[in-house]
C-alpha cells in the first residue's frame, strides 16, 4: 500500500472520525491492511487513504500546500525518501519517539483542523507549558 508521510502521524490516532463516512470506512482498512501487510511504499503524494476523501481533487489535495509542508516536515523529521519501502512497526515506533513523546506534532501540522484531538491523545503540551 502506498502512504504519504503526514499520514504516519494520522494512523495512531485514528479513532474513527474523518472528513465522511466513505473516508472513515477506508482509514479503517487500510489500518487494518497495514496492520496485516506489515510495511508500505513512502507516497510523494496523494494515498490509499486521500483515494476515499472528499477533499482529493484529481491527484491533488484541496488543501494541497498546507498538506505538502506537512508531509516535508514528517519526512525530514523520520528520515524518510518517497518511493521506499518502509517497516510498519519501525515507522510506529519512530513516530512515538521522534514525534509524539518529543511533542512536535505541532511543527508540523499544528493548523489542521484535527491538531486539537490528536494533541489529546498524544499528550502534546499546550505552547508555553513546559512541564
Ligand atoms: S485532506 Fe487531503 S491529504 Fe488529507 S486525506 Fe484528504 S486528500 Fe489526502
Amino acid at each position: 500500500m502506498k502512504l504519504r508521510a503526514h499520514h504516519l502521524l494520522c494512523l495512531p490516532n485514528f479513532i474513527g472520525e474523518g472528513y465522511s463516512d466513505a473516508f472513515t470506512v477506508n482509514m479503517a482498512a487500510r489500518k487494518r491492511q497495514l496492520a496485516a501487510e506489515g510495511g508500505f511504499t513512502l507516497a510523494a503524494g496523494a494515498d490509499d487513504i486521500c483515494a476515499a476523501c472528499p477533499n482529493l481533487r484529481g491527484e491533488a489535495c484541496e488543501t494541497q500546500d498546507k498538506v505538502s509542508r506537512y508531509d516535508a516536515a514528517a519526512r525530514r523529521l523520520l528520515g524518510l525518501e518517497p518511493g521506499k519501502r518502509y517497516s510498519a512497526a519501525a515507522l510506529e515506533k519512530r513516530v512515538c519517539e521522534e514525534i509524539f513523546e518529543k511533542h512536535r506534532l505541532r511543527e508540523i501540522c499544528g493548523d489542521c483542523e484535527w491538531y486539537p484531538l490528536c494533541a489529546r491523545l498524544t499528550g502534546e503540551k499546550k505552547e508555553g507549558q513546559n512541564t
